[in-house]
């Protein structure tokens, strides 16, 4: 999922705390000249008719020179970086034109709000769809427009949250007599001022900003220095036979009779989940586990305490306290609890797994007396093929890409009340683009492209991107899914896909309708869509992974691409009791990176001894020991994006196994069910509390016992 800014791009003063991966930082831009009075931006809660009515000369622009983001949205021209470039420069420009009128004082408090709200809706819709065109436009123009554009929206959006006149217009506004809705968007805009440290005397905001700088250095360095280093083994190649046959066909044989194996992703995991030798899986997985040691050694140390010293400026006792204090979990005492809690949850399982592992390398090594790291991927991989007799490749030709592609729509239109109508004649940026209309009982939800298939520059994930966030008065939301699934127009035109793919298309999916769904309960653009909490951000599209398990819900649309017969029952079972197996040990591991981001950020950096504090993190939390020599502090990306908080990966998964207790009661094709879940949880988007989401739907407090109850389930039983 690409994420967006925050309420009010306060998120940006801290780079470092999204995922996304940095870009070059953007120039400041000039002041704007003043513009006059009557070329002011009008009432954003009037805006109601920018995506509901259909005569094109409503949209009209709203000061000189400008197009509407409707406009724009609706009679797109997508290679036309002209365009692109001059409408993301005017919405900023306009954008402007807000925030001086925020800066004069005295002004009523409605009109404030309303300005705070408008400041961040002139800027939503080029934000969007300059992420979406850097990522997917085949036009290279318009992929550096994009990209200059994201860049200039991100600079505008750091000096709006460091915008003290802004800060001081918000904080003047009287709270108690506000609608809930207003009083929930004026709190969280000036938690996330004071979060950026607007509120601290000159000469600290100057360090704060310092700081900030030196951060995205380092964390661009940081990532530098892992992607650069790439070390390698030569092996021989009779010791290969295992490798996929794909692979084999991209590596060449040297004059020795050896092969170049690195550290890189696409040669690492299938070597350590395929290769028999021990002592080169061995060998491999030590090198994987010292890439950038020792360069980035000294880097995490700096970046440990400049994020201590920040939250010292800010008023918490450490890193960890300020960065969950906007999460579900609030608090560091909640975040560890929670990892004691799934840390004694998993390891039942991990030691059975563990034990079952070992009994398997002991038929290759007598008197072996541990599973090791790098043993991890290679026994789970032995024993899944033997216990379950389960080669992946096997139910490819039940998914072939049209059918899946109707099958997961059709799905997710009965359950949730929807309609899905292709938009023929809209134009697309590729021709492989799809336009939807999203509907239910012919009122119009949103707006949405499925960009599916793998081309020359473009994003090589899979992601939900929002284009524009919508509102309770009509403003249309837009979405764009951006995936790398087969293209029925290449090879044998079957578009066999994974398994995998099937999830991650659901899953995707899933963030979709949420942005969709959820864009409609206010007239906040911050409040709406998936703008929730980021550890619960996950949660509903990994609950509608579940229906992806299921032989009823495939058996739908997985057809036999040649006999047409539909996915049988028992293979089904047989794929998830393979995924399965070696689940204890795969969410032990998660768990420990969890507790080793986390505890990172809430001991004394000064202190720190990196090493000592990794082995003690191996002992309590991995299920195996420690690699000699292995530098995790070097290597682990996460540490940069997600600082502390690795934890919301199992915490949002946690949720999802909650939320589908219901599903598991009621049906997992019940409409009324799905309903109350779209009702209760999709749509509310933002505006409330994933907590009380959560509640609503399930009619009690969340808590552990599904994931517990999923855990304790034997793999296959
Ligand atoms: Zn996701």
């Amino acid at each position: 999922m690409a994420r967006r800014l925050s309420l009010f791009f306060v998120a940006l003063v801290f780079a470092a705390c999204t995922p996304e991966d940095p870009r070059k930082p953007a120039q400041p831009r000039a002041a704007q000249p003043p513009v006059p009075a009557a070329e002011l931006p009008a009432d954003p809660f009037s805006d109601g008719d920018r995506g509901t009515k259909a005569d094109p000369t409503r949209s009209r622009p709203l000061i000189d020179g400008v197009e509407d983001a409707r406009l724009l949205l609706e009679q797109p021209e997508w290679g036309n970086a002209e365009r692109l470039a001059n409408y993301c420069e005017d919405s900023i420009a306009r954008a402007q034109i807000v925030r001086r009128r925020l800066q004069q004082a005295g002004r009523a408090d409605a009109d404030v709000i309303k300005d705070f709200e408008l400041l961040r809706r002139e800027v939503d819709t080029a934000e969007g769809l300059a992420s979406l065109m850097f990522n997917t436009s085949p036009v290279k123009q318009v992929r550096d427009a994009a990209q200059k554009c994201e860049q200039d929206v991100a600079a505008f959006g750091t000096e709006v949250s460091l915008d003290r006149a802004l800060f001081r217009a918000l904080a003047a506004v009287k709270v108690e007599p506000l609608d809930a809705l207003s009083k929930r968007f004026v709190e969280h805009g000036l938690r996330d001022f004071r979060r950026s440290g607007i509120d601290k005397d000159d000469a600290t905001r100057e360090r704060i900003k310092a700081i900030n700088a030196r951060m995205v250095e380092l964390t661009q360095s940081f990532r530098r220095n892992i992607n650069a280093d790439v070390k390698d083994i030569a092996v021989d190649a009779k010791l290969l036979e295992a490798m996929p046959a794909d692979w084999l066909a991209n590596h060449a044989v040297d004059e020795q009779g050896r092969v170049r194996v690195t550290t890189n992703y696409p040669d690492f995991y299938p070597f350590e989940t395929y290769v028999a030798d021990d002592a080169l899986r061995r060998e491999l997985y030590e090198k994987f586990a010292l890439r950038a040691f020792p360069l980035n050694k000294p880097i995490i140390a700096e970046v440990l305490k400049l994020r201590k010293e920040l939250a010292t400026i800010l008023g918490y006792p450490s890193w960890a306290e300020y960065i969950v204090e906007d999460k579900m979990t609030g608090s560091a005492a909640t975040v560890e609890a929670f990892i004691t809690d799934v840390a004694s949850i998993v390891r039942p399982r991990a030691v059975a797994d563990l034990e079952e592992l070992l009994a398997r390398k002991r038929k290759d090594q007598p008197g072996a007396k541990a599973i090791e790291t790098h043993d991890r991927f290679y026994y789970v991989q032995q024993v899944r093929k033997e216990r379950f007799d389960f080669d992946p490749k096997s139910v490819r030709p039940y998914f072939s890409y049209p059918a899946v592609k109707e099958g997961v729509l059709d799905l997710y239109a009965e359950l949730f009340d929807l309609e899905f109508v292709k938009l023929e004649d809209a134009p697309v940026w590729h021709p492989t683009v799809d336009a939807y209309e999203m509907r239910s009982h012919g009122k119009l939800i949103g707006r949405f492209y499925l960009d599916m298939h793998p081309r020359e520059n473009k994003y090589s994930h899979a992601a939900a991107f929002p284009i524009q966030s919508g509102t309770a008065s009509g403003r249309i939301p837009w979405a764009s899914l951006v995936c790398n699934f087969p293209n029925p127009a290449d090879g044998d035109g079957k578009a066999l896909m994974e398994h995998s793919d099937v999830q991650t298309y659901l899953h995707e999916f899933g963030h979709l309708v949420h942005h969709l769904l959820g864009s409609h309960k206010s007239d906040f653009v911050g409040l709406n869509g998936f703008n929730v909490e980021w550890d619960f951000v996950e949660a509903p599209s990994q609950l509608l992974e579940e229906w992806g398990w299921r032989p009823e819900v495939l058996q739908r649309f997985a057809k036999h691409v040649d006999t047409g017969e539909p996915i049988p029952a028992k293979l089904v079972d047989k794929m998830r009791g393979a995924e399965e197996l070696g689940k204890g040990l795969a969410n032990q591991r998660q768990v420990f990176y969890a507790a080793y981001s986390f505890f990172l950020h809430s001991v004394a950096p000064d202190s720190l001894d990196l090493d000592a504090f990794t082995d003690e993190m191996y002992a309590k939390y991995s299920p195996y020991p420690r690699l000699e020599n292995g530098k995790i502090y070097c290597n682990f990306g996460h540490l940069m994006g997600y600082s502390a908080i690795y934890y919301t990966y199992q915490w949002s998964l946690s949720i999802s196994k909650d939320l589908f207790t219901r599903f598991a009661r009621e049906g997992l094709l019940n409409k009324e069910t799905a309903m109350a879940y779209r009702r209760e949880v999709l749509e509310p988007g933002g505006t409330k509390d994933a907590d009380e989401l959560v509640k609503a739907f399930l009619g009690r407090e969340r808590n552990l016992d599904a994931y517990k109850a999923w855990m304790q389930k034997a793999p296959g039983k």
